[in-house]
């Protein structure tokens, strides 16, 4: 055995000094006695690297250098005592004085083996406590004269309680360190020398070289207890975060795995069933799109940085799906595609002639702007406007404006939009969000410029949720639109070259500024000859192929055709008497079906009245005799210019007024106007001063039920009101329209092309019109100018000479006004209509 090299049991310790003491001082009462009296005693050093022995510690040592080797034998060749001290840097190889703490522990090496590779493991004990006072010159190892430290101390009830809170923080600590046994910790809680505990615990735990040291050097085990404590405590905190970031690692990492356990199992079933859209084919193929799509540099870039991210997703995940989303609309909308321009004039005009009837005031304006764009070749200036009732054409207008200039055509309907986020998208933190609605009909349209129809500007409303003109300013400006953001997608697209054009029905709703980026061409309506050629031309043909039907299976006659624009439609378009068409078509097409395809219906006004039962509307047609009281008026409406009667009655009474037929503020006011207007003339008209006293005067404007309101119903209640009080009759084929002042002067209104179309609808022959709306005349066409006569008036007094059937005029109206005095006072404010 290697063990007998060495020896046992030889004396070398060599007592300079032996007042002796027991070896093991636990009880209380003996420690109390103990002075701090210490042995001194020559041993050899043996410096330790990175281990430290604490008294009562039973360690396997492996010594290679080979002064310690050297140390060891000589130890056990004498009393086998040696001092373990810690060199302070496990680096240095041949430690001296200054590289050694001066405490550590005498201990005694119990056996030794040689190992083969000439170390030798020793089996080493600490005994107590001991301070180096010298180094003693030796060649071969260090010998060093050591003082057996011994600290007095009595055990106080301070001490008692700091052992347990010890022993109970150190079941803490093994609850968490696996590593330490249980009968470590039996063996330690019942132990109750303060020394021993410390000493035997600081082997268990932890600590670090620097820490354990300074508790070796701690003589008084008061301290020591304290310190350990201390150090064991904060030991027990910073395992408790390990242990609980170790946990929440292996959650996280469970649910990943999870997670991609059950992709996996799924891939595989999708395998199973045919699917074989692999998902790393299905990625090649996205990074192949997008790097063939030509986009914008900020587009590029944004899509490349949105698929690393995806690639780095599970794949069914939701966030992969909203990525994917993502990238999708970079990759579906037309970033570089666009469609070449026609620009040929005498083409764009067939085109345009081809597709509508009339309107060759709006087909000129359109042709010259297609001219200039061609001219600048980029569109850059107003954004056209079709203002018009409904079914005037607006709509298909702008398909044929796409139609003459080969660009392909989109229509978004902005009725009833109030949220800016239907026209810029919503931003991509919200759940199911997409891009607003301009980018979703550019990627409907395929390409970058086509012609945009936004139609009814006029009906979009503003509400909390952002106001959705003004980002429609910004579509629409040529100096933003370049770099049109959607919330959605957050990066620019060019809109300039997209064409766009917008329609509304009445122009005052359009907010102001976004009126000043448009020009406006108005259509106000068809007369009914222009309906019945497009009846004949268009919608005849039209309805007739969309129901199957040839050319002989069906004829309507001109009677039929005034039937059906007079009696079954009240419109300035043509959208009802279309749709009044198709019926019959539909009705023709079923007798086709049931008596064969030879069938060959004549319609006729009479079988109008067979196919779409009795004529809807006595519209507009002024009354046949002349009667008092009556008094027609026109009026403006969306749907474009009416044909209004109004009635008075008067009888006895007390001076009241009754107006009735659900008119408005402005309307109101202007019977009351109409009505002093009577009163302060009288006395030429021979009525009693106080002829209003005794009778009540009713107005009434039907239909009742439908609201009405403006002040260009003036003048037509003051004659009717005249009329009633004079008993004389108002002229049945006479029609008019004026606001009216206190002293009878006539103020213009709007939209007189249409009333004057209205009037024509309804077998008027003269209308009365204000003087100054004279300059509006060159707007109606020279058609009805020669079937409806207008009469410019200044004055209530000529309209009143006009319009009553009156033998002789000048005696009883007086003779004819020709200046008229205004007055301050009759400023008239607001719009006229
Ligand atoms: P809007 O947009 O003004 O409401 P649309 O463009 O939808 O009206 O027109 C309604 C129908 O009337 C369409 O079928 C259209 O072709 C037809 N139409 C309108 N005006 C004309 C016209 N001048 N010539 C031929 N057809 C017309």
């Amino acid at each position: 055995m290697e063990r007998s090299n060495f020896g046992f049991d030889s004396d070398f310790g060599f007592r300079i000094s032996n007042l002796s003491r027991p070896r093991n001082n636990t009880g209380s009462s003996m420690s109390e006695m103990m002075t701090d009296k210490s042995k001194r005693l020559i041993v050899p050093l043996l410096p330790l690297r990175d281990i430290i022995l604490f008294p009562h510690m039973v360690v396997p040592l492996f010594v290679g250098r080979d002064r310690s080797i050297q140390a060891i034998q000589s130890a056990m060749e004498k009393d086998r005592r040696i001092l373990f001290v810690l060199q302070k840097d496990a680096k240095t190889n041949d430690p001296q004085e200054g590289d050694i703490f001066t405490i550590g522990t005498l201990g005694r090496a119990i056996q030794c083996l040689k190992l083969p590779d000439g170390t030798v493991k020793v089996l080493v004990e600490g005994e107590r406590r001991g301070r180096i006072l010298r180094f003693i010159p030796n060649e071969v190892f260090h010998v060093a004269e050591v003082e057996e430290m011994e600290t007095p101390y009595a055990l106080t009830l301070d001490m008692q309680a700091m052992m347990r809170s010890l022993q109970n923080a150190f079941e803490i600590y093994a609850k968490i360190n696996q590593r330490i046994t249980p009968e470590v910790v039996t063996s330690l809680t019942t132990m109750e020398d303060p020394n021993r505990l410390t000493d035997t615990m600081v082997a268990h735990i932890g600590l670090k070289l620097e820490d354990k040291q300074r508790l070796l050097e701690i003589g008084h085990p008061g301290r020591r207890l304290e310190d350990l404590y201390k150090l064991l405590r904060s030991e027990i905190e910073i395992l408790q975060v390990e242990q609980k970031i170790r946990s929440r690692v292996k959650k996280q990492m469970e649910k990943t795995q999870k997670e991609y356990y059950l992709n996996e199992q799924m891939r595989a079933i999708q395998k199973e069933l045919g699917e074989k859209d692999d998902l790393a084919t299905e990625m090649k193929e996205l990074e192949l799109r997008i790097k063939q799509k030509k986009m914008s540099k900020e587009a590029t870039q944004k899509v490349e940085k949105e698929f690393k991210k995806l690639k780095l997703m599970p794949s069914m995940s939701a966030e992969a799906t909203v990525v994917r989303n993502y990238i999708d609309w970079f990759l579906a909308l037309p970033w570089s595609h666009c469609t070449k321009d026609k620009l040929d004039l005498k083409e764009a005009e067939r085109i345009l002639d081809e597709d509508h009837y009339g309107l060759k005031e709006v087909k000129e304006r359109i042709l010259e702007y297609l001219a200039v764009q061609g001219l600048v070749k980029k569109i850059k200036g107003p954004i056209l406007c079709f203002v018009g009732p409904p079914g005037v054409g607006k709509t298909s207008l702008a398909k044929s404006i796409a139609r003459t200039m080969g660009r392909r055509f989109v229509r978004l309907s902005l009725g009833g939009v109030r949220d800016e986020a239907e026209i810029r998208g919503h931003r991509r933190t919200y759940v199911g969000a997409l891009p607003g609605k301009i980018l979703q009909c550019i990627k409907k349209a395929g390409m970058n410029n086509p012609v945009f129809l936004l139609d009814e500007v006029d009906k979009m409303s503003t509400d909390f949720r952002g106001d959705p003109s003004a980002a429609l300013l910004e579509v629409l400006d040529p100096e933003q639109n370049h770099t049109f953001n959607d919330h959605y997608l957050d990066v620019d697209y060019d809109l300039s070259r997209v064409f766009f054009i917008t329609t509304a029905n009445t122009l005052y709703s359009i907010p102001p500024a976004l009126q000043d980026r448009m020009e406006v061409i108005r259509i106000a309506g068809y007369i009914e000859p222009e309906k019945m050629q497009i009846a004949k031309r268009f919608l005849i043909p039209k309805e007739m192929k969309a129901n199957g039907l040839k050319l002989e299976n069906v004829r309507f006659s001109d009677a039929a055709l005034m039937s059906l624009i007079q009696s079954y439609t009240r419109e300035a378009g043509v959208r009802n008497l279309e749709r009044e068409i198709a019926s019959i078509c539909r009705k023709v097409a079923k007798k086709v079906l049931g008596e064969g395809r030879d069938v060959s219906v004549n319609v006729t006004s009479q079988g109008v009245q067979k196919f779409l039962g009795v004529p809807k509307f006595r519209y507009g047609k002024g009354e046949d005799q002349d009667q008092v009281g009556l008094a027609n008026g026109l009026a403006w409406t969306e749907a474009g210019g009416e044909l209004l009667t109004t009635e008075v009655t008067v009888m006895a009474g007390r001076g009241n007024l009754t107006i009735t037929g659900k008119l408005g503020d402005v309307m109101q006011e202007s019977a009351q106007a109409a009505m002093s207007y009577v009163r302060s003339r009288a006395d030429r008209f021979g009525l009693e001063k106080d002829f209003y006293q005794k009778l009540d005067t009713h107005i009434h404007v039907p239909e009742g039920a439908i609201p009405k309101d403006g002040p260009s119903a003036g003048i037509t209640m003051a004659t009717a009101i005249t009329s009633a009080l004079l008993k004389i009759p108002v002229r049945s084929n006479l029609a008019m329209t004026g606001e009216i002042t206190l002293r009878g002067r006539v103020l213009p209104i709007g939209g007189l092309k249409e009333k004057i179309l209205a009037a024509h609808r309804g077998g008027i022959k003269t209308v009365l019109i204000p003087k100054e709306n004279e300059k509006d005349i060159k707007e109606i066409p020279p058609k009805i100018l020669n079937s409806v006569e207008l009469v410019p008036v200044e004055h209530m007094d000529e309209v009143l000479r006009r319009a009553l059937v009156l033998d002789d005029p000048d005696h009883f109206l007086g003779p004819r006004i020709e200046k008229i005095e205004t007055s301050p006072i009759e400023i008239s404010l607001g719009v006229t209509a």
